[in-house]
């Protein structure tokens, strides 16, 4: 497994996230405000999805922790959530729940910007060379997560081979899967609170609307780890 380098990219402040500072998983605080990501993503919708949500998924995943008796150790690189989801089927579903859905929405609201950016270096490279354009990835990317029944989530993770594009249901996340080889690049909720207040259930404009909102910077900087 390649070695996370977010020191390289993220401020101090994320930092603090997992350090031997702290005892508990906190939430990843936004680089931007919430009302920032519209037109794509309202402001109501990043209110209840940060403050409500992931906030819960946080408060629950430190409570799991405690009730699962586990002494978690902290990295700077998120190892230790990393830990947990890769040895999760020892826990609760709690556990389970909690810590993918802790792990994944910190990776969700990271990769967001409200800047226009788009792919650049070798994330573009590589995409061309899986997908053929980058439209034909966004489709593709799209037909997973209309694909996928109920509440889950679509990924772009990078292996050995190249781009794969994957959907896990619940808060599952591809680290869960101990034959998963690789690293993360892109996760994408394709639960309903990640979009009902705005789109109702028209999954599809959500979707088309998250593609625009991408922090590609931060993709890259996943993908060359
Ligand atoms: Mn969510």
């Amino acid at each position: 497994m390649k070695k996370m380098k977010h020191v390289k990219y993220f401020s101090l402040t994320d930092l603090i996230l997992e350090s031997s500072n702290v005892s508990e998983f906190r939430r990843h605080p936004l680089a931007y405000s919430l009302s920032s990501i519209e037109p794509y993503i309202d402001k109501e919708t990043m209110d209840e999805h940060y403050n409500v949500h992931y906030k819960k998924y946080t408060e629950n995943l430190n409570s799991a922790i405690s009730e699962d008796g586990i002494n978690v150790v902290m990295g700077e690189n998120m190892e230790g959530i990393k830990k947990i989801l890769r040895e999760v089927d020892l826990y609760s579903n709690k556990l389970r729940n909690n810590a993918g859905g802790y792990y994944n929405h910190f990776l969700y609201f990271q990769g967001l910007s409200p800047d226009k950016k788009n792919p650049k270096g070798n994330l573009r490279k590589a995409i061309m060379d899986k997908f053929g354009s980058l439209s034909n990835f966004k489709k593709k990317f799209t037909e997973a997560g209309l694909s996928q029944f109920g509440s889950g989530w679509a990924w772009l993770v990078s292996k050995e081979d190249g781009l794969e594009i994957l959907t896990t249901p619940n808060q599952d996340n591809p680290l869960m899967d101990p034959m998963f080889r690789g690293e993360i690049i892109l996760g994408m909720d394709v639960w309903e609170h990640a979009y009902y207040l705005k789109h109702k259930a028209n999954r599809k404009a959500y979707i088309r609307d998250f593609i625009n909102a991408l922090d590609w910077e931060v993709l890259e900087n996943r993908y060359n780890g």
